[in-house]
């Protein structure tokens, strides 16, 4: 797009490398999907749908100083730039195809693209995505991608479909990711790596979203805790849920944790896990084939109830909010 701002134009002007060869040498690689016609190069993108599938499109962007911090990792964040899309279409059981990438970037620092581009493409070739167009502009440092990816017709997971009487269930670990942060942050971890490792380079649960259509009624990726995103299916479905603390899946780390600081709570409110929760029919509990733990049941009732050694508290179904 054109610049109407005149100080836009340095972007192009005070730097060795222009806008176009950055692309070409940072982001434009062979792509891979037969049913990308065309790739990056031209004023568009082109695929053609196979027939019997819907095309699940989903967005997320990360801002310096909101979803990262300045001297974060440019690998890592390549990585986890592209994992937080791809495990949004994994929640809906969508196989990715696709994606555009959409820098903002205050400057130009090679050794930072290229460490960022191989984060990105590390994932991407994981899972045989390819990178097909995107826009590169100058301003605070602003990433955005846009994932694409195919869904049987009718048959994507959706958070309004779960019914009374589901049983709940999460794929992993919860608090991991959680931890990191916390250990990030300043928290002295005996065995932090595991937890960095979660917080830093998230998996997308791709290949378990796929595996659970035809059998789940619901699903969501945990991206802003356990409360708040299972709240999210409990809203839409209008139903709520009953969950049990002696069932939820944590790791050694993760108790260790909550032993030392008596923060119980993390576990069920941190974000970034990036893990599956889902819904099942009890009769439909026995088609599963992805590595789960059940850790409650759907109610009629509004809320979420949780049984902790006995005591039954009410969780206030609240996420993490960008303007509260
Ligand atoms: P236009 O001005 O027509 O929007 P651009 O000059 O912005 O086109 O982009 C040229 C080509 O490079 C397009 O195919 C676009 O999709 C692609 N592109 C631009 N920035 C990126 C990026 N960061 N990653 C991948 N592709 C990009
Ligand atoms: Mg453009």
């Amino acid at each position: 797009m054109r610049k109407t701002h005149p100080t836009s134009i340095n972007f192009i002007t005070d730097n060795l490398i222009s806008e176009f060869s950055l692309i070409d040498r940072f982001f434009k690689r062979q792509t891979t999907n037969p049913s990308v016609a065309q790739g990056i190069g031209d004023d568009c993108a082109l695929l053609s749908m196979p027939n019997g599938y819907e095309l699940a499109i989903t967005t997320d962007t990360m801002v310096e100083n909101v979803h990262f911090f300045a001297d974060c990792n440019p690998f890592d964040l390549g990585h986890k730039l592209l994992a937080v899309n791809l495990s949004d279409l994994a929640s809906m059981g969508a196989k990715p195809l696709a994606v555009t990438l959409a820098l903002t970037l205050p400057k130009v620092d090679e050794n930072w693209l290229q460490a960022f581009a191989d984060g990105f493409f590390a994932l991407a070739e994981r899972y045989s995505v390819d990178l097909i167009g995107g826009d590169t502009t100058s301003g605070s440092l602003t990433l955005t991608v846009t994932a694409l990816g195919l869904v049987p017709t009718g048959q994507a997971l959706r958070r309004s479909t779960a019914k009374p009487g589901d049983i709940i269930c999460v794929t992993g670990h919860l608090g991991d990711a959680g931890l990191g942060l916390k250990i990030n942050q300043g928290y002295d971890c005996k065995q932090p790596d595991a937890a960095l490792k979660r917080f830093n380079q998230p998996d997308p649960q791709v290949a378990f979203g796929q595996a659970l259509i035809g059998i789940a009624n619901a699903c969501i990726d945990i991206s802003d805790g356990l409360v708040g995103d299972l709240g999210h299916i409990l809203q839409q479905s209008q139903v709520g849920a009953s969950i049990e603390w002696e069932s939820l899946p944590l790791s050694e780390e993760v108790l260790n944790y909550i032993e030392d600081t008596g923060d119980w709570a993390m576990p069920l409110t941190a974000g970034d896990d990036y893990e599956l929760c889902f819904t099942v029919s009890p009769d439909k509990v026995k088609n599963l084939t992805i590595p789960h733990t059940k850790i409650g049941v759907i109610e009629s009732l509004p809320g979420i109830q949780l049984n902790k050694s006995g005591i039954i508290q009410s969780l206030e179904v609240k996420s993490f909010e960008h303007f509260s």
